[in-house]
C-alpha cells in the first residue's frame, strides 16, 4: 500500500506553478523574525519552522493557494517582510508561509490618498507618494524593507506618530482588501473601522490584499542631535518641542545616558555620559528648535539637510524607535527591552518616577508621540539590563504599579501583549467571517485556541 501523501507534498504538486521555497535554510530564515530581542522569546520561538514557504506574485496565485490550504486544512502565516518583535510571522503550527513581498504593485495615489498592495515596502510607497507632495503618515524605523500590510497587521505606528497618532487613530486608514480564507476564497473591501478590526492582530483575522491609507503634506526632514547635560533637561526640551504647535515636526525621542554612549555610529556626535534628543523637523522650524534648544541648555551636535541625508544615506530615523534597542544590541547583547504607554498629561510625571525608581538597570527611551485620543503624550522603549525573566516581570509590575501600561514585547499571544489584555472590538465577529477553520497564524490568540507551552 502507497504511504498517504504529506498535505504539503499535495500543494507543491497542486500549485506547482508557485514560487516555492524549498531550501531548507531559507525555510528557517523566513520562519523567524525579530523576536530575537527578547530572551525569553528567543528561547521558545527558535526552533519554529514551516514546512514550506511560497511567494505568490497574484491575487489568482494567493486564492487557489488558499483555496487549497483550505481544503487539506494547511496553516498559513503572511508575512511581510519579517520585522516583527515578537514571533508575529513565525509559524507556531508548521505549515506555510505566505511571503508577500512579491505582490507588491502600488495602485494609485490622488488628495492625499494612496492604495497599494499588501506586500509593497513603506519605502517603495513613499518613493512612490513623494513625487505627488503626499509622504505617508506614520512609519516604523525599519520603514525602508518592512512592507505595508506587516505594519497594518502586526505595528504600532512610529515617525509621524507625533502628529497623527498611531496607525490605529481614525482617519489614517481609509480601507482594507481582504481575502477569506474558504475552499472558495471570497474577496471583501472593508471601510474604516470596519477595517480596523484586522489591525494588529498579527495576520490571524484575515489575510489583507490592499491597504488605502491617508497621507500627509511631505517635507524635506532636516535631521538633528541636541545634547544635554541632564536628563530632565532633555526631557523639559522633548516636552517643549512636542507642545509647540508651530514647530513642524516627525520625529522627537529622548535618551538617557548612557543609550548615546552605545550608539556608535554616531560617537562623534554624541560627548560621554551625554543624554540626547534625535529630532526632524521642517526647514522652517529650525530657527524655533534651537531656541527652544538653547532655553534648557541644549546644544546641536549634528545637522543634516534632508538632501544631505539623502546623498549621505544615513538618516537618524534609523536610530529612533527600535533601532534604538538594535543599535544598542550590536554593543550589549545582554540588554532586552520594555514598551511602555505613559498616561497624557501625566507623562512626565511618570517618566520621572519610572526613571527614579530603575535607573541603572532601565536605560529611559522616550519617544513623544499622540495618543489615540490625539493628546501630546510619550511612549517608551527603555533599555533593559536583563538578569532573568523572573526579573523582568517584576519590572513590568513596578511599571504597572505606578499607573503605566506596559505593551509586553516577550509574548507571543496577541492578547498578552496588549494593555488591555483583550482582542480589539470586533475581532472575533472577523475570524468567524474571514478564518472559519482556524488555520491563519494558529497558537498566537488565546480566544482561539493559543497559548499552550512551546
Ligand atoms: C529595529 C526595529 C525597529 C522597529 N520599529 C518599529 C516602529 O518604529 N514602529 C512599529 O510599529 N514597529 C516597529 N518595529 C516592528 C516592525 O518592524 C513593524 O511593525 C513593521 O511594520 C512590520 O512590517 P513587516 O513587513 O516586516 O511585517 P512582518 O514582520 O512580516 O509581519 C508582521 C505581522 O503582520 C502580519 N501580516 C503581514 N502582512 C500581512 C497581510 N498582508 N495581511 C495580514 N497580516 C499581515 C504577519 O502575519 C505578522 O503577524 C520595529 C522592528 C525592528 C526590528
Amino acid at each position: 500500500m502507497n504511504a498517504p501523501v504529506h498535505p504539503i507534498e499535495h500543494l507543491h504538486a497542486e500549485l506547482s506553478d508557485l514560487d516555492w521555497i524549498t531550501d531548507e535554510g531559507r525555510i528557517a530564515r523566513l520562519s523567524q523574525d525579530f523576536s530575537w530581542f527578547s530572551p525569553v522569546l528567543k528561547r521558545q520561538l527558535e526552533d519554529k519552522r514551516a514546512q514550506a514557504v511560497v511567494r505568490p506574485r497574484s491575487e489568482d496565485e494567493i486564492r487557489r493557494l488558499l483555496a487549497s490550504c483550505a481544503r487539506l486544512r494547511v496553516p498559513v502565516t503572511v508575512r511581510g517582510s519579517g520585522t516583527g518583535n515578537y514571533g508575529q510571522s513565525t509559524p507556531l503550527q508548521g505549515g506555510v508561509v505566505l511571503d508577500m513581498s512579491g505582490y507588491n504593485a502600488f495602485l494609485w495615489a490622488r488628495d492625499g490618498v494612496a492604495r497599494a498592495q499588501a506586500g509593497i515596502r513603506l519605502s517603495d510607497l513613499e518613493k512612490a507618494t513623494r513625487p505627488l507632495g503626499w509622504e505617508l503618515r506614520c512609519l516604523p524605523s525599519t520603514w525602508r524593507s518592512a512592507t505595508l500590510g506587516g505594519l497594518f497587521g502586526g505595528g504600532f505606528g512610529g515617525i509621524g506618530s507625533i502628529n497623527h497618532g498611531p496607525l490605529a487613530s481614525r482617519g489614517n486608514v481609509l480601507g482594507a482588501k481582504a481575502i477569506t480564507f474558504e475552499e472558495e476564497p471570497r474577496l471583501v473591501e472593508l471601510r474604516g473601522s470596519e477595517a480596523m478590526q484586522l489591525h494588529h492582530m498579527w495576520g490571524t483575522n484575515g489575510l489583507v490584499l490592499e491597504l488605502e491609507i491617508a497621507l500627509a503634506p511631505c517635507h524635506d526632514w532636516t535631521e538633528q542631535i541636541v545634547v544635554f547635560d541632564t536628563f530632565e533637561a532633555a526631557l523639559g526640551f522633548g516636552d517643549a518641542v512636542s507642545r509647540a504647535a508651530g514647530i513642524v515636526k516627525r520625529e522627537l525621542c529622548v535618551l538617557s545616558a548612557p543609550i548615546p554612549d552605545l550608539l556608535r555610529q554616531l560617537a562623534d556626535h554624541l560627548p560621554a555620559g551625554c543624554h540626547a534628543a534625535i529630532v526632524a523637523v521642517a526647514p522652517a522650524s529650525e530657527p524655533a528648535l534651537q531656541e527652544t534648544a538653547a532655553q534648557f541648555g541644549g546644544r546641536v551636535s549634528y545637522r543634516r539637510s534632508a538632501e544631505e541625508v539623502r546623498a549621505g544615506n544615513r538618516t537618524l530615523l534609523e536610530f529612533t524607535w527600535n533601532h534604538t534597542t538594535l543599535n544598542a544590541l550590536k554593543v550589549d547583547r545582554t540588554l532586552t527591552y520594555l514598551q511602555s504607554a505613559f498616561t497624557a498629561g501625566q507623562h512626565l510625571e511618570q517618566v520621572r518616577r519610572i526613571d527614579a525608581l530603575l535607573r541603572g538597570e532601565v536605560l529611559m527611551h522616550v519617544e513623544f508621540i499622540r495618543n489615540i485620543d490625539g493628546h501630546m503624550t510619550c511612549t517608551a522603549l527603555p533599555l533593559v539590563r536583563f538578569t532573568s525573566e523572573e526579573r523582568l516581570q517584576e519590572i513590568m509590575r513596578l511599571y504597572r504599579d505606578n499607573g503605566v501600561r506596559i505593551n509586553d514585547p516577550h509574548v507571543f499571544i496577541v492578547e498578552d501583549g496588549r494593555a488591555q489584555g483583550t482582542l480589539v472590538d470586533g475581532a472575533e465577529a472577523m475570524k468567524q467571517r474571514f478564518d472559519p477553520h482556524n488555520l491563519l497564524n494558529p497558537g498566537k490568540v488565546r480566544a482561539w485556541g493559543g497559548g499552550a507551552p512551546v
